[in-house]
């Protein structure tokens, strides 16, 4: 037993059980040898970016792994995101979930385009579909669609709205990388998909993202649009950006890319343990991935009931900082309650019921190759200790917060 009394807790009276912080979102490495490799090469070749070889091997890495026929590469998936839009021609307003990280939003916003947020469902986490329809108007340009945890949207469903609103449907599958929907790999849906390869994401490049798409047209557009609009030694023939990948970016994706099947296991096996060890713990449900589909486990997922519980999802979280695990409320607060959202749509919240539901119930904990076997047994005896005593423990943290501090 790692706790004999509620005092022994980090956040009450005792010693936290881990003396080194558990992150979530610690960077999975692979093969060091190869990347070192690489990164000689390219300084031996000294093309550090614009198109070079690591970057091209990497997008077609990346197309074969996906099974899509056109990948870029760009510097990260904000960026692909914002030339997602202008390669798309949107404007006016685009139907998004709130239950998101708030880049998708801002992309949106960053561009003078309004994100108009659409409640989700409480099963999926997703955009729930049958509430779109209402919200479209005739600025409406597009829906984008969040594969929340990885979890793919119910893509047919958006796939029916979008045509018959002929709308442009495209996805934010940042957390979707190796993941599939009715046995096809995320990266194929809507008009175009958006992955991110950023440090804390289970595959990354340091920094980066890509477009994923099918489409010749719009792969061209995007792929003109991340470099300035060149379309040829000196010439350029519309507005661009800069969302190059540069090199050593592209060959740490690329060395990523080569384990990919490693980094999946390990986070599936992380994945089957919590579930087990957490399985009959009062209050918290480890979100569950459908197994008849492919899944990157790159999530683990608590939803905790704070009336079965007797701990909100935040206390449990204050507890379990204290001793050094770094739990993460993902995602809280919606992106409706951040600004400039909050101050230019004030009436968001009141049509939101289920992100503002979901909000204060999702805790994601740490998994991939940054912790081990024992240390998950160690979180789930904790959790379970600290549901089990939950009533005792949310009195005593009430009395700490009335306490000095008033
Ligand atoms: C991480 C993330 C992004 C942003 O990705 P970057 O590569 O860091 O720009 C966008 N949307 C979602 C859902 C994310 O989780």
């Amino acid at each position: 037993m790692i706790k004999l009394r509620t005092n022994d807790l980090a956040l009450l009276d005792g010693k936290p059980v881990f003396l080194e912080k558990l992150h979530v979102g610690r960077p999975n490495i692979g093969n060091r040898e190869k990347f070192s490799e690489r990164v000689n090469d390219i300084l031996d070749r000294r093309w550090l970016s614009n198109s070079g070889r690591y970057m091209q091997e990497f997008e077609k890495a990346i197309a074969s792994y996906v099974g899509v026929k056109h990948c870029i590469v760009v510097t990260n998936a904000t960026i692909a995101l914002e030339i997602a839009i202008r390669a798309l021609g949107l404007q006016g307003e685009v139907i998004i979930p709130s239950f998101t990280f708030v880049a998708t939003a801002h992309a949106l916003q960053w561009l003078g385009v309004t994100p108009v947020f659409c409640d989700i469902d409480p099963q999926t986490y997703n955009i729930d579909p049958a509430r779109i329809e209402a919200l479209i108007t005739p600025r409406t340009s597009a829906i984008l669609g969040v594969h929340v945890y990885g979890r793919p949207c119910d893509c047919d469903a958006l796939e029916q709205i979008a045509r018959r609103h002929g709308l442009k449907l495209f996805y934010d599958a940042a957390h979707a990388f190796g993941c599939s929907y009715q046995g096809q790999m995320v990266g194929n849906f809507g008009d175009l998909e958006v992955f991110s390869f950023h440090a804390t994401k289970f595959l990354n490049s340091l920094e980066g993202g890509a477009i994923a798409t099918n489409n010749e047209e719009l792969a061209n557009r995007a792929r003109k649009m991340t470099n300035f609009g060149f379309t040829g030694y000196d010439q350029v023939d519309g507005v661009g950006t800069n969302g190059k990948m540069n090199e050593v970016s592209a060959a740490m994706g690329l060395t990523n890319l080569e384990t990919i099947q490693e980094l999946i296991a390990v986070n599936q096996r992380n994945y089957r343990q919590y579930q087990q060890e957490l399985e009959g713990v009062p209050g918290v449900r480890v979100v569950a991935f459908d197994e008849a589909e492919r899944n990157n486990y790159q999530y683990l997922v608590l939803e905790v009931d704070e009336e079965t519980a007797g701990l909100s999802r935040d206390q449990l979280t204050q507890l379990l900082h204290a001793e050094n695990v770094l739990a993460r409320r993902y995602f809280y607060p919606g992106c409706h309650r951040m600004e400039p959202y909050a101050t230019l749509f004030p009436e968001a919240a009141a049509r939101l019921p289920e992100t503002e539901r979901v909000t204060a119930r999702m805790l994601c904990l740490p998994t991939g190759t940054g912790i081990q076997s024992a240390e998950i047994i160690q979180v789930c005896e904790l959790i379970r200790y600290m549901l089990v005593h939950g009533m005792e423990i949310s009195q005593k943290m009430s009395r700490i917060s009335k306490g000095p501090a008033q």
